[in-house]
């Protein structure tokens, strides 16, 4: 038998009946679509509430003995909706009436994490009847560790419990098990998580993460308007362009798929003849230089200055941890002789400025330390700079045209990704710059 695909389908594309009977044409469509992860039904248009949040408000307003009947209410007549007009039999009546019950006796056993799951957990069971399929629940199949890692055993797990290669397998995405037995959820987005785990465990030929849009985009639709569609990226490169505010799938559904070389096909459930993206494990032979480019705002720039800097051993350990002591992270770190300059989050910072700033005067004692709020951070990437001349002037020359200031200037020595740091007001004006420097 040829190699299994895990596909997962997200809140959009599991929304309503209609949606569903998509996703019975595609799993048709392709023989090899084995395994589907479901996420909960998202918004059906703009004004609606994912059923995600609305779990999260009930089990708010349940847990303080308020009445929840006004979430609750949307999220029954969501799920019977769905089977009503799909016209199919479900046990859903009964797990909604069952998880009532619990909610107004305020039943211990009702966790957050287990109320949220239920999102995924009934729309996986609403699903597998639907395709006729095997529901497999993910818990208690996914155990996470003391420090909320997924388990090895959870591989071995998973591998044995969907080991059928012919059968269909609907699987619920975002939660798992915890050590004391209980559900726990990953974060937010985490289904995507859930089918990249499964996908490792099967040795999948390929992860279909099926969304709303098809694939990504070379640049922010909002900010470059046509920015042509990315039809192949590498893991190294998806990396640095999600980091840098291009999101489509969860981080975290990287590793899993990185580690057995795993291709990601983003794809659009409203689109199936449109390619999508792919993300794989080797560069991509393309013309062009850059893959993409990102950005995103909310840094502050801690600049330290002190004569000599350079000679006194130890000075940027030391600083690093003042801040590691305050939990603070940072996200670059760019130096000269007798200055350095650490870019944080601002929202992180601003809970710990006081401090940090009291401890790096008082142990390194700076000629001058001074905050920068309100820098943009831009990535620039691509496997098809490495070892080409002229990739920095050809960018620097772009943003000097159009009159933006460059605070911050970092190349890794991997040469696949050159970060700056402008003014967050300048930051769109930049990332078409340099998008028209090296695109259009
Ligand atoms: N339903 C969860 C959320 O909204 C998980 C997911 O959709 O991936 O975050």
């Amino acid at each position: 038998m040829t190699k299994r695909i895990v596909c997962k389908f997200g809140g959009s594309s599991v929304a309503d009946a209609t949606q569903f009977q998509k996703i019975k044409a595609l799993v048709a469509a392709d023989k090899k679509r084995r395994v589907i992860v479901v996420s909960a039904p998202g918004k059906r248009n703009s004004k609606e509430t994912k059923l995600t949040d609305l779990l999260y408000s009930t089990y708010d307003l349940a847990s303080k003995g308020l009445d929840f009947s006004t979430p609750w209410t949307l999220i029954r007549e969501r799920y019977l909706g769905i089977c009503t007009d799909l016209g199919i039999k479900t046990h859903v009546t009964d797990d909604l009436n069952a998880l009532e019950k619990k909610l107004k006796s305020q039943d211990p056993d009702v966790t957050t994490d287990f109320l949220v799951s239920r999102g995924e957990f009934l729309c996986a069971r609403i699903m597998a009847e639907y395709l006729g399929a095997t529901f497999v629940d993910a818990f208690p199949m996914i155990a996470f560790d003391d420090r909320y890692r997924v388990t090895a055993k959870s591989y071995v797990d998973i591998a044995a419990s969907l080991s059928d290669e012919n059968a269909l397998y609907v699987v619920p995405g975002f939660y798992g098990s915890d050590l004391q037995g209980q559900v726990k959820t990953f974060s937010r987005g985490g289904s995507d998580i859930t089918g990249a785990i499964l996908a490792n465990a099967l040795e999948a030929s390929c992860y279909e993460n099926w969304t709303d849009v098809s694939g990504m985009l070379m640049a922010d639709p909002r900010i470059v308007a046509g920015a042509l569609p990315i039809e192949y990226v590498s893991y190294r490169e998806i990396r640095e362009l999600s980091y840098s505010g291009a999101s489509v799938l969860h981080d975290e559904s990287i590793a899993p798929c990185r580690a057995k070389n795993i291709p990601i096909n983003i794809r659009n459930t409203n689109r199936p003849e449109d390619v999508g993206t792919i993300i794989g494990p080797t560069p991509a032979e393309t013309k062009r230089p850059i893959t993409g480019v990102a950005g995103r705002k909310g840094f502050s720039m801690i600049y330290i200055e002190k004569g000599m800097m350079n000679k006194e051993i130890g000075f940027g350990r030391r600083i690093l941890a003042v801040l590691e002591n305050e939990g603070l992270s940072y996200e670059l770190c760019p130096s000269a002789i007798d200055s350095m300059s650490i870019v944080v989050d601002t929202k992180a910072l601003a809970a710990v400025q006081e401090t940090v700033l009291e401890d790096i005067q008082l142990q390194m004692r700076p000629d001058r330390i001074k905050v920068f709020p309100g820098i943009g951070l831009i990535a620039t990437v691509g496997h098809g700079m490495t070892n080409k001349v002229g990739i920095a002037a050809k960018l620097f020359t772009a943003l000097a045209k159009d009159e933006i200031n460059v605070r911050i200037i970092d190349q890794g020595s991997s040469q696949i990704n050159i970060i700056v740091g402008v003014d967050e007001n300048q930051m769109e004006k930049a990332i078409g710059a340099i998008y028209e420097a090296f695109v259009a």
